[in-house]
């Protein structure tokens, strides 16, 4: 495909703009970190832990330049993108540290500037500028879209709809769309009802597999501040094979706003935000999807394959003239691994392992240095080993019901056997509904009170550690 020439002055433009980033990185170098999963996977908890740790100064004896005492210190800063909203450090601190409650997730893209100041290795004094990008995970998958035509994405999405036979099924948008002829006038009302029956299946679907079967508008999903715009007001409609949308027909409508949300929204986040990313976490619920089978792998390994396929346009593909993703080093990592005894850590991080290797395989090279790890960024439980031989976990669960109807005070300590961890599902336990409370602060050797984690210290070294030498 040859590069529109819009896309040829957007070239140039953001070449431009990435020789001004590299001029200014010559006196004050920075990292763009991004960090992202799909929704509840721990994106906030994350950097909540890796922002506390850095600034208050955690226990990360795997984080070279931090264990060997080269930083000097850490500390927040005005954050470089005005458009872009401040991730609430604050608040998500108080209500782990506080509270011990979980914070608000992640809803949409923000934005968090620290300043490490540290020694190199040869002893000299510098400044690293760390801006970490916290962004749903979902928005990724709207990559395959701007290379689709409302009609294309129509057929696939409908064949997909009315193939599936796994509940919840689509029928009340199904019969809907039944009632509505594509060639007839643009009827707003039956375009907001389309929406929100597609909206409600995509939602319910998500609920249900715990992962993502089809990989859809991500802004319906995670809709960020635009929620009920007419860009997200579309839905897939049965079109004839070939032939034009009539003028002011709901075919017409509905393409213009497929159009919007592709050129729109889709483009813009993947040119201004994604690209511009130097190193990326992309953080895996991998126990919920254990947990849902193997139906729910699968749809997890086709979401990891089409992340990874982020990372590898503008090395081969057909978007090259659009954006050049930066991103030399990824991280995927299993997240809430407090949940299993140490024990097991290692098959958790060797199941992410399994399921990235298969989606590099099938996306081809990344182009990036890939690592996989299984990681708690706040560890909320300690192990003991119960009747002297199970390996088990102990922890505060949060007020409520479990899923065996037990009922819990959001005080009581409990000792748990969290069971093994097949290759393929999980035999017992049920991770979607355990919720142990965040632990109190350790104090750390030296007498700072500190979050636990597990191997969040290995995560920061392959995210960061290099760029402090
Ligand atoms: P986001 O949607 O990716 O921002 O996800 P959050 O960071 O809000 O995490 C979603 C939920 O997962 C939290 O409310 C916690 O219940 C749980 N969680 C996240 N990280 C951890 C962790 O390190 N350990 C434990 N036990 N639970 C976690």
């Amino acid at each position: 495909m040859t590069p529109a020439v819009s896309d040829i002055i957007e070239q140039a433009r953001l070449a431009a703009q990435a020789f001004v980033e590299f001029g200014s990185g010559l006196f004050n170098p920075t990292v763009r970190l991004g960090v992202t999963g799909l929704s509840r996977a721990g994106k906030t908890v994350f950097i909540t832990a890796l922002v506390h740790g850095l600034v208050k100064g955690g226990r990360f004896p795997v984080f070279e330049p931090l264990a060997s005492g080269r930083i000097s210190g850490a500390r927040l800063a005005p954050q470089p993108d005005d458009t872009v909203p401040r991730f609430e450090y604050e608040r998500h601190v108080r209500s782990i540290v506080t509270d011990r409650e979980w914070p608000d997730s992640t809803r949409q893209i923000s934005e968090l500037r620290v300043v490490i100041d540290y020694q190199t290795t040869a002893g000299a004094m510098r400044t690293l500028t760390l801006d970490i990008v916290d962004y749903p995970g979902e928005w990724l998958l709207d990559l395959p879209l701007l290379n689709k035509s409302y009609e294309q994405w129509s057929a696939e999405t409908l064949a997909y709809l009315n193939r599936t036979t796994r509940p919840p099924l689509p029928k009340p948008f199904l019969e809907q769309l039944a009632t509505i002829d594509a060639m007839a006038p643009a009827d707003e009302n039956a375009a907001i009802e389309a929406a929100r029956l597609f909206t409600a299946y995509l939602q319910a679907a998500r609920l249900e597999h715990r992962t993502l079967s089809l990989v859809a508008p991500g802004r319906f999903l995670m809709p960020g501040d635009l929620a009920g715009s007419p860009a997200l007001t579309f839905a897939p409609l049965a079109l004839p094979v070939e032939g034009e949308p009539p003028s002011g027909s709901m075919w017409a409508m509905m393409q213009r706003r497929y159009d919007s949300y592709r050129d729109v929204i889709v483009r813009p986040f993947f040119r201004d935000h994604f690209a511009r990313l130097d190193r990326q976490i992309v953080l895996v619920d991998a126990l919920s999807a254990l947990d849902g089978g193997p139906e729910a792998v699968r749809d997890l390994q086709d979401a990891l394959t089409a992340v990874l396929e982020c990372f590898r346009v503008g090395r081969w593909s057909w978007l090259d003239a659009l954006f050049r993703p930066a991103a030399d080093r990824i991280l995927f990592a299993a997240t809430k691994a407090d949940l299993l005894h140490h024990t097991a850590h290692d098959r958790l991080e060797a199941f992410l392992k399994r399921l990235t290797d298969a989606a590099l395989a099938r996306s081809g090279e990344a182009g990036a240095a890939v690592d996989v790890i299984a990681m708690a960024a706040v560890r909320a439980t300690r192990e003991a080993m119960m009747g002297g031989e199970l390996p088990s976990i102990v922890g505060t669960p949060a007020s409520g019901e479990w899923h065996d109807g037990r009922q819990f005070d959001g005080s009581t300590e409990i000792a748990l056997f969290p069971g093994d961890l097949p290759a393929e599902g999980l035999k017992s336990g049920d991770f979607r509904s355990i919720r142990f409370r965040p632990p109190p602060l350790e104090q750390t050797d030296d007498g700072t009170p500190a979050l636990p984690h597990i191997r969040l210290d290995r995560a920061l070294q392959f995210l960061i550690g290099d760029r402090l030498r």
